[in-house]
């Protein structure tokens, strides 16, 4: 075919394509039209109305009888509930008893997996893989969409700065940059190209917004942030997700400079909806619509109910505040037919994509169910991924990996607990499932080295502190036995062994929803332990299972190797125990900043100059009297096995025009003995600007593969768009002026090079 041709009929597939795409569309909005125009208002508010079933709970039960909702079309949405068996058996009383015949949709906190557990969001955000996060969701979604489910409250995108934050865990970590190409490959994983095809899920950007900036790292605490803050570093992974087609938003818990999230017009209305043109529906977080009342905004649950409609919230989850006012509301005329009736077409529009109207038991397919659900496949890649997020923080005098021939003494509270491998929001993951770490090892040193175990200690000792997290879901096992006796049997067999290895830190219970703590060191009963340890002068390797980052001077300094697994879910065990081998190199970098003590928080590597920079010969400088400026270990850090070795960064130019690109270059060089992967990071610092700009500024990043004795050249290019920044009136443009571009290994450890953008 010559070129002209081929051309002509690319045109004439594309056009047929865009008229049968609009023509869908037409299709799609007659359908939704009829259907709203034949609704009475009863039935428009129950689809604004989400409760959840009795299999589970995040919140207070304000509601009961959900059953007798679907049946009277008062619940258009029901989430914690799933398996297609129940499902089904839900949706047939939708389909079959209600007047519309109107499918439900089905939510659930499918958060790092469904049955298949990956890592806890914040540690899969340390293998800065963006296509292995994308798969991780696709395979979640999968998993979730056999089991009758259609929607996920997932991705997480807050940033957070402040590990005192039980939810930190939830999130991709403290940089904006970042985190907004990881929401947008969540959102992508979870939705793939068609809301449509039966292996993909509707996500949901939650918690909209600024959550993760609670006052004092207290779970639903007050926001208060200038608008500058706002837009720069807190919304930008939003609008992400909404640049990614992500078909439902979640309102936050919190207040705003004032306001509740789910009251306020100028998030929900101008932002989203407006500014930047979101087509799906906004559900609230869980019952926040009531909580409008204590917070002291709205008079009683009827105004609050109000207040959320009119600022643009769409659906209630589990307040029924629509459910019981809207009616009387529209009937006073303080909420308007039209505003119900817009968002009843924003959630009958998803509830259409998703096929539901063609087939509301697309989603319930026992087969399907069976064969995806926690197959084979899925736990291979849970492994990979559980690799991939492991962040070698110490490693002195290659301590690790474990040479062959060694008797180990395996010991800790976690070193074979499976319990709260899976983490915070394991969705319908099984714990008993799970590989320990005592597992894992013993498999993968047979024929190599000796496991010896003993607990030493309990994963606490606090006994009010123990009754909180049990009662919360919690999950940890006391042993009976006295400390003294454990930390003996411990001491004896670290005793007859080469090595230690202590698997230590906290609960899943202790990070996640209502689970901030004000101290985050290891708990105390097991730093006695460690400490204990210690002194038998054995050398240590502290393998570290927590969600959010810990206070650890004290380890740094006194432990070997110290290995950051956080909760890395089904295949823990599996996973850690080929790090320790050495069949698997570590290489992830850390997305969030280690303090060395709480008194630094918050602490996050894009932090601004101040007039006084620190000077350690100038009193009168921004510093602590009693401990450094920096963390412990800073954003972007983790070692490996082996030894990259950076070039001289090179520029192609040191100045450019506005509109032009300038290319950065650098050698890295593979060492040491193992293959493994580098994370090359790039950052820039916009020496003076209308509005101050951070220090460091990540810009780009490339995680590469290097084979031992190898060298590979690293490219980057930045446009100067790359080097906008928010100007006072958030407006978001490219200053000329200095720069600094920065590359390295990490936040810290960086080449600088001067660069320059004219006008
Ligand atoms: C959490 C949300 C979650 C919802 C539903 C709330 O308590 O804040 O993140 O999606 O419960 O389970």
């Amino acid at each position: 075919m010559n070129k002209k041709l081929l051309l002509l009929s690319l045109l004439i597939i594309g056009a047929n394509f865009l008229t049968a795409q609009t023509q869908k569309q037409k299709e799609k909005h007659q359908f939704i039209d009829s259907l709203i125009n034949i609704m009475t208002i009863e039935e428009k508010i129950g689809q604004m109305s989400l409760f959840t079933s009795d299999w589970d709970k995040t919140g207070p039960t304000l509601r009961e009888g959900y059953i007798n909702d679907i049946k009277s079309g008062k619940a258009g949405a029901i989430f914690n509930a799933y398996t297609v068996a129940y499902t089904r058996k839900l949706q047939k009383i939708a389909v079959d008893e209600t007047r519309l015949h109107i499918p439900l949709i089905f939510g659930y906190d499918v958060i790092h997996g469904h049955r298949t557990i990956f890592p806890i969001p914040l540690g899969e955000s340390c293998s800065w893989d963006l296509k292995s996060i994308e798969q991780s969701a696709r395979v979640a979604a999968t998993e979730a969409a056999a089991e009758g489910l259609q929607w996920t409250f997932a991705p997480m995108v807050d940033i957070a700065r402040d590990p005192r934050w039980g939810r930190i865990a939830e999130g991709a970590g403290e940089d904006t940059w970042l985190g907004s190409l990881i929401a947008a490959a969540r959102v992508k994983g979870f939705q793939g190209n068609d809301l449509g095809a039966i292996n993909t899920i509707a996500a949901c950007a939650k918690h909209y917004a600024a959550y993760g900036a609670a006052q004092g790292g207290r779970d639903y605490n007050v926001v208060d942030m200038s608008l500058y803050s706002l837009h720069n570093t807190y919304l930008p992974p939003f609008k992400a997700c909404v640049d990614a087609g992500v078909a439902t938003f979640m309102t936050a818990f919190n207040e705003i400079n004032g306001i509740p999230c789910s009251a306020s017009n100028y998030l929900l209305n101008d932002i989203l909806k407006n500014a930047w043109g979101f087509r799906g529906f906004v559900v609230t977080d869980y019952t926040s619509i009531n909580e409008m009342v204590p917070h002291g905004y709205a008079t009683d649950e009827k105004h609050a109910a109000q207040l959320a409609l009119n600022a643009g919230v769409d659906m209630d989850m589990q307040g029924a505040t629509f459910y019981n006012y809207l009616k009387d509301l529209n009937k006073e005329d303080k909420v308007k037919l039209l505003e119900i009736d817009k968002a009843v077409r924003r959630i009958l529009s998803i509830k259409y994509d998703l096929g539901l109207f063609e087939d509301p038991y697309r989603y319930c397919d026992e087969k399907r169910e069976a064969e995806v659900s926690f197959s084979k496949k899925n736990q291979d890649f849970a492994n990979e991924v559980a690799k991939k997020s492991m962040v070698l923080l110490k490693n002195e005098a290659n301590v690790l990996p474990l040479k062959k021939g060694l008797t180990i003494a395996l010991v800790g509270p976690l070193a074979k607990d499976k319990r709260n491998l899976l983490g915070n929001w394991s969705a319908a993951g099984d714990w008993k499932k799970s590989i320990s770490v005592w597992e894992g090892l013993q498999t993968a040193s047979a024929g190599k080295n000796t496991i010896q175990y003993a607990k030493g200690c309990n994963l606490l000792d606090d006994q009010m502190l123990i009754q909180k997290l049990n009662g919360s879901g919690g999950d940890i096992e006391t042993d009976a036995r006295s400390q003294a006796e454990m930390l003996k049997e411990a001491l004896e067999v670290a005793g007859k062994s080469d090595i230690i290895i202590a698997v230590m830190g906290e609960s899943q219970g202790m990070s996640g929803e209502a689970a901030s703590r004000s101290d985050i060191n290891l708990p105390e009963n097991q730093k006695i332990f460690l400490k204990a340890l210690k002194a038998s002068g054995k050398p240590i390797v502290l393998v570290l299972m927590n969600g959010r980052p810990l206070t650890l001077p004290w380890e740094n300094e006194n432990m070997n190797a110290i290995v950051e697994t956080w909760f890395s879910g089904s295949m823990a065990g599996e996973a850690i125990a080929q790090i320790l081998l050495g069949e698997y190199n570590p290489g992830a970098k850390l997305t969030i900043s280690f303090p060395r003590s709480v008194g630094q928080i918050p602490i996050y590597y894009n932090m601004k100059n101040t007039g006084r920079p620190f000077d350690q010969n100038n009193k009168y400088t921004s510093k602590y009297l009693d401990v450094e400026n920096t963390p412990l270990y800073p954003f972007g850090y983790g070692l490996s096995y082996t030894n990259y070795e950076y070039g001289k960064a090179i520029l192609d130019k040191n100045k450019i025009h506005i509109g032009e690109s300038v290319k950065i270059n650098i050698d890295i060089s593979n060492t040491g003995k193992m293959a493994g992967e580098e994370i090359v990071q790039l950052y820039i610092h916009h020496i003076q600007s209308g509005t101050t700009r951070p220090l460091k500024e990540l810009k780009g990043f490339e995680k590469i593969f290097l084979e031992a004795g190898t060298k590979k050249n690293v490219g980057f290019e930045l446009n100067s768009n790359d080097f906008a920044s928010m100007t006072q009136d958030l407006k978001m443009i490219c200053e000329p002026g200095k720069y600094e571009i920065m590359v390295g290994r990490n936040s810290e450890d960086l080449q600088k090079l001067n660069f320059e953008i004219i006008k």
